[in-house]
């Protein structure tokens, strides 16, 4: 963006140049033009004395202005920012280059799973060259903050973009995208009432019927922190109990082979997240798991579990300012949209635009909020442990 200002017109002499942060009171120079330029948050005060006498000396001076302009922008055109995600799809490449030719902030990243993402920050300490941290699941956010690898961000872009309820109270991280976690069920084999909430997968009805991933999922444990939030200890460990009671299968080890299971029938109905069903649904994993998603029902309990992936600006960060930007602009409008389809997630607010998730209509998300879901890991990892969650 650039933006001229004429104020009063100059009286005699020559004209200075200087670039400034932020742009002083007219005062000494109130009797001379004062051209201010401005590129992002650099800006060029120019003071002339004199208005350019001829055409061609007036574009002299447009050309000057440009290059000076062009030298108080260049710290920022050469801004490099670093990036660590857990996540992983080439869409989010895209959306970081649109903020690239948008901010002149370039993006370095480094993509690898969240866990080793978090270690990797840690041993770095403040040598790591990741200014922006990006994660799956409130749990890891939650204990990436609790090892102090974030810094606070008070933004008011952010604190409109992202709901309360999908960001730390302190500022340290921020929702990015939706993920639900929710029946999904063969109607083969159950009918939609006998798994209509969270609660009926522990009846025994279901008995040899249900699938389940293993508790070291963080998916899992973030919706044992929710059940714990919704019904306190006893009936969370009362719902434990009767959904390991019920089950078809040993517990797996990732979701998408437990969707399937359910479309063959060697379990009835299995708990996992949104997007998986969506990838498999939408045919990015094939023709083959397209066609078995077609036999799975995704059912919302009332409320649903809603977990986030978010992210936050390192601790070690040396261009906070320029991370806090990127999380501002993968929270905006123009970004969501993309960011939350890329994975067939739900973007921060609404259904968004992806037919996969449209068809399975509207939801009422729980209202709990995701910071009490991070305090609560530690306990519903217990209460897995001990209630013969494997
Ligand atoms: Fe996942």
């Amino acid at each position: 963006m650039l933006e001229i200002q004429f104020d009063p017109l100059p009286t005699a002499g020559d004209f200075f140049a200087r670039c400034v942060t932020s742009i002083p009171p007219a005062g000494r120079h109130s009797s001379l033009l004062r051209i201010i330029l401005k590129t992002g948050k650099k800006r060029l005060l120019f003071i002339l004395n004199k208005l350019p006498a001829s055409k061609a000396a007036a574009s002299a001076l447009v050309l000057a202005l440009g290059a000076l302009l062009g030298a108080c922008g260049a710290p920022e055109t050469t801004t490099q920012i670093g990036v660590y995600s857990g996540r992983h799809y080439n869409t989010d490449k895209e959306l970081y280059t649109r903020f690239t030719e948008a901010t002149g902030i370039q993006v370095k990243l480094l993509e690898a799973k969240d866990d080793a993402l978090i270690e990797r920050l840690n041993t770095e300490g403040e040598n790591s060259p990741a200014d922006v941290l990006i994660l799956a699941d409130v749990a890891r956010l939650d204990r990436a903050a609790g090892m102090n690898l974030f810094q606070t961000v008070d933004s008011d872009a952010l604190n409109q973009a992202v709901p309360s309820d999908l960001r730390d109270s302190s500022g340290r991280w921020f929702g990015l995208t939706r993920r639900l976690r929710a029946p999904m069920f063969n109607a083969d084999l159950v009918s939609a009432e006998q798994v209509s909430s969270y609660e009926a997968l522990a009846d025994p009805s279901l008995k040899g019927k249900l699938c389940l991933r293993n508790r070291r999922s963080v998916y899992n444990q973030s919706l044992v922190a929710f059940m714990l939030d919704e019904q306190g200890q006893g009936a969370t460990e009362d719902w434990i109990k009767g959904m390991v009671n019920n089950l078809a299968e040993p517990v797996f080890s990732s979701d998408t082979p437990m969707i399937r299971a359910v479309a063959q029938g060697q379990c009835a109905v299995a708990l996992a997240n949104s997007y998986y069903l969506g990838r498999m649904q939408a045919g990015d994993k094939g023709e083959a798991d397209q066609n078995l998603a077609g036999k799975v029902t995704v059912r919302w309990p009332d409320p649903v579990h809603v977990n986030i992936t978010g992210g936050g600006v390192t601790r070690a960060s040396r261009n906070p300012e320029a991370a806090q930007r990127l999380l501002e602009f993968l929270s905006s409008d123009q970004a969501q949209g993309g960011y939350a389809a890329a994975n067939h997630e739900y973007p921060l607010m609404g259904i968004g635009e992806d037919p996969v998730l449209q068809a399975w209509g509207p939801f009422q998300q729980a209202k709990v909020s995701a910071e009490r879901l991070g305090e609560l890991n530690a306990q519903a990892i217990e209460l897995m442990a001990a209630n013969g969650w494997q």
